[in-house]
């Protein structure tokens, strides 16, 4: 079984504050707290990024589909170096700024997205010295064979060399066995990637759009230098997005609503399991958060929805990012005021399979030897009964706040 990797919790969330005191410590949930500063304010500095771009300490990470250049045992990220990808990525690629990017579109001539993540401040030796800011760049750049055929060319060249060393893309549903930090970093360059693939189109005026910012912007040119094969230029229509206040394209964020549920007396708790879970496994339940409303209002939403069972008090806990493909889940605990108010039904939206209310003694246990995520077994100690999701899960680490005494002490652990 692969071992879950421990969540660092950067030193500031551990420092004493007068918030700590009264909410309790912060919860750093996997695929966040990226060692990175993005440094957002650079991304349009071309200047910077061309530096940035080649200078020797620079890291690539590298995507196929979607899926990172990986080493083999332990599976971990492999940084590509700027001479590996320069057949994809031109010298010359932050030499023009943005406006005469723009206005120079050639739609015929084909590029391998490149994004700019940040900078590794914790890798200073050797690293960039830029103003004030130093450490090493990081960047992630598209291999997937596609484009151009020069672009494909350069793209299967690539690939061919870095397989040629043993290393290979690693394909699979959810990434949860790389470090933490490079969780974060491949959360990010995998998030942007995956926006930068869906958006190759204008949803105004159906032209193609180039990155811009980047990567984390895609704009429509106004003008294409591209010629037709009778040599005629290529009009492109006038598109409001050029003349609006919105005139680019930005990357999406879809925010999911997860919730612990705690019953009346404290003492139990709602979890829920859809068909597609491994027998035994419940979980919290979730759901996407609608147009115009609160994440409060999503979490009783969804939570009578699913089980029939109504909220009062909607607390929010922690959040995680879960690049897949663009999803934001917003952690929340609550608790039903009422016990009339606990009865399930699944009657409403057929989501569910199951819904139960577990007492917390048989959670503890679960957790104690009983988490996995889906394609994962669970530990040696499992000998059935209630399986619950890995702790690189948020669903995981609302489970553990909603029986930790420091959020739902009933009066009888509250004297103890
Ligand atoms: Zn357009």
């Amino acid at each position: 079984m692969t071992p879950i990797p421990q969540i660092p919790t950067p030193a500031h969330t551990l420092a004493d504050s007068m918030l700590s005191r009264h909410f309790g410590r912060e919860t750093v949930n996997y695929f966040s707290s990226s060692p990175i500063n993005r440094l957002s304010f650079l991304r349009s500095d071309h200047p910077f990024l061309s530096t940035a771009l080649k200078h020797p300490s620079a890291r690539f990470v590298l995507l196929n589909n979607l899926a990172p250049l990986t080493t083999p045992s332990p599976v971990q990220l492999h940084y590509a170096k700027y001479d590996e990808i320069r057949r994809l990525v031109p010298q010359d690629t932050f030499d023009t700024p943005e406006e005469d990017m723009l206005k120079n579109y050639d739609s015929s001539k084909s590029h391998a997205t490149l994004i700019f993540l940040g900078l590794d401040e914790s890798r200073k030796e050797g690293g960039l010295a830029w103003k004030i800011y130093q450490g090493t760049p990081y960047f992630a750049v598209d291999v997937t064979p596609k484009g151009s055929e020069e672009q494909q060319t350069a793209a299967k060249d690539v690939i061919s060399t870095m397989e040629a060393k043993g290393l290979s893309f690693f394909q699979t549903r959810v990434h949860m066995s790389f470090s933490a930090d490079e969780a974060a970093i491949y959360a990010q360059a995998r998030a942007l990637m995956d926006w930068n693939t869906r958006n190759t189109f204008c949803g105004t005026c159906g032209c193609r759009t180039l990155a811009v910012n980047a990567g984390t912007k895609r704009a429509c040119p106004p003008t294409d230098a591209a010629r037709t094969a009778e040599g005629k230029t290529v009009e492109r229509p006038e598109c409001n997005t050029r003349t609006t206040l919105s005139n680019l394209s930005f990357p999406r964020t879809d925010p999911t609503i997860i919730v612990a549920v705690v019953s009346a007396d404290g003492k139990r708790i709602l979890l829920g399991r859809s068909k597609r879970f491994p027998p035994s496994l419940y979980s919290t339940l979730a759901g996407f958060i609608e147009p115009a409303e609160s994440v409060e209002d999503a979490v009783r939403r969804e939570v009578w929805e699913e089980a029939g069972v109504t909220l009062s008090r909607v607390v929010i806990h922690s959040s995680q990012p879960w690049p897949y493909p663009a999803n934001l889940m917003i952690g929340a605990l609550a608790q039903v005021s009422d016990p009339a108010h606990e009865t399930i039904s699944l009657l409403h939206d057929p989501e569910l399979e199951d819904a139960r209310w577990f007492e917390i003694e048989e959670v503890e246990e679960a957790l104690r030897i009983g988490t996995g995520d889906l394609g994962a077994q669970p530990g040696p100690e499992y000998k059935g009964g209630l399986r619950l999701p890995p702790p690189t899960a948020i669903a995981n680490q609302l489970i553990k706040a909603a029986i930790s005494a420091e959020y739902f002490a009933t009066e009888k652990q509250s004297k103890m």
